[in-house]
């Protein structure tokens, strides 16, 4: 069937609807990988019918309608069912895959099913039920090049600097130059906006002045919730945004960005580009157009003249995501030191407090339930094993 979906579509360019019934779209399923990577280079307006066994609400794979198959059946009026199957009947093609047979005859179709000649086929040709992946070969970086739409588009970037910190001999203000260096090499020449999410009580001082001195936005968080942090933002608004828009996301949680932003090259005209500081050990379900490991990304080539703004020059953005404030003046020294004096407050300290004991109870309750269940468990066996 995949096979056929695959043939289909390179022979009917979009704009077109399928319709696929099958359990294997929902996440884990057989088809969900493959058809999500090709969603995104080509977008079909896909619908979807499942049995309400498999079903699982999330899928890698956007749709614009899901049904239940029984009730889909059921749904429409039932007085129109005679007419319907006299029409499928007489155009309805019968084929058997194995064999390449066709037919329109129900009869002579049963017969073939039932003959030597089938029967033998079907054993050379059994049909598999691993579909093949077609995708699975497109080049590591698909496509590097930028298009016309998107050479001159925003890129925004979202930076996990917990997975990804600045190496400590690394001057801070080259990392803005060589992020943009390294999309300008690719053919992407539109503004560049970074915000880095990190633990800025302990990082030096001098690293904090780098980033903010030459543009980029920091964001207090703490480890545990950073990922959450981070994509809550970069997910805000996309999903209705439909200016095309490079994202880049330098981080190790390879899952998680797998799964919170494979919707949006299939949804919107977005590029998805990723730096990280380990390889993912399987090849994502996404479709990005670059990859880079960090610590090479920061060793791009960068002219003396662009490494350098001017303090004074720097709109750079300053929050607390924890707290939920930021820090937006028009003056960056003010802007900083306001920053600076927030992370030392009584306030802002309760609220890290807060966040953290919460998270703890969290695990401990978990932990908890665990042992409960094990012992609750352990203890059926014991009772009623015989
Ligand atoms: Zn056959
Ligand atoms: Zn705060």
């Amino acid at each position: 069937m995949y096979r056929d979906i695959v043939e289909w579509r390179g022979q009917n360019p979009p704009p077109a609807s399928m319709m696929i019934i099958s359990d294997q779209v929902v996440r884990d399923g057989d088809l969900s990988w493959d058809l999500a990577r090709l969603q995104q280079r080509t977008q079909y307006n896909l619908v979807l019918a499942y049995s309400k066994e498999r079903y699982d609400s999330s899928s890698d794979v956007l749709t614009s309608g899901r049904w239940e198959w029984k009730k889909l059946l059921g749904s429409e009026d039932n007085n129109n069912n005679n007419r319907i199957e006299t029409r499928i009947e007489l155009s309805a093609m019968l084929c058997c895959k194995s064999c390449n047979f066709e037919c329109q005859s129900r009869v002579k179709f049963r017969k073939y099913l039932s003959s030597y000649k089938h029967a033998r086929q079907e054993y050379v040709y059994p049909t598999r039920s691993e579909p093949d992946r077609v995708t699975e070969n497109w080049g590591r970086h698909y496509p590097a090049a930028a298009t016309p739409e998107h050479a001159a588009a925003k890129i925004l970037v979202w930076w996990d600097m917990f997975d990804c910190p600045i190496p400590e001999v690394y001057d801070a203000r080259r990392v803005r130059p060589s992020i943009e260096a390294a999309f300008r090499k690719l053919g992407y020449s539109g503004p560049v906006s970074i915000t880095a999410y990190g633990d800025f009580n302990v990082t030096p001082d001098h690293v904090l002045r780098g980033l903010t001195s030459t543009g980029v936005d920091v964001a207090h968080t703490i480890y545990d919730v950073t990922y959450k942090r981070m994509y809550g933002d970069l997910l805000e608004g996309q999903e209705s945004n439909t200016t095309p828009t490079n994202i880049m996301v330098i981080s190790d949680t390879h899952k998680i960005f797998a799964f919170a932003t494979v919707g949006l090259p299939q949804k919107q005209k977005h590029k998805l580009f990723l730096a990280y500081s380990c390889r993912p050990y399987k090849m994502l379900n996404l479709l990005t157009c670059a990859k880079w490991l960090w610590h090479s990304l920061l060793e791009e080539e960068v002219s003396e003249e662009r490494k350098y703004i001017g303090e004074s020059e720097s709109r750079a953005m300053f929050y607390s995501k924890l707290c939920f404030c930021d820090w937006k003046g028009p003056d960056y020294k003010s802007r900083l030191d306001d920053f600076k004096t927030h992370l030392l407050s009584e306030e802002h300290a309760q609220e890290e407090y807060k966040i953290t004991a919460f998270l703890e109870l969290k695990r401990k309750m978990r932990n908890l339930s665990l042992l409960v269940q094990y012992d609750r468990e352990q203890w059926r066996e014991a009772n009623f094993s015989y």
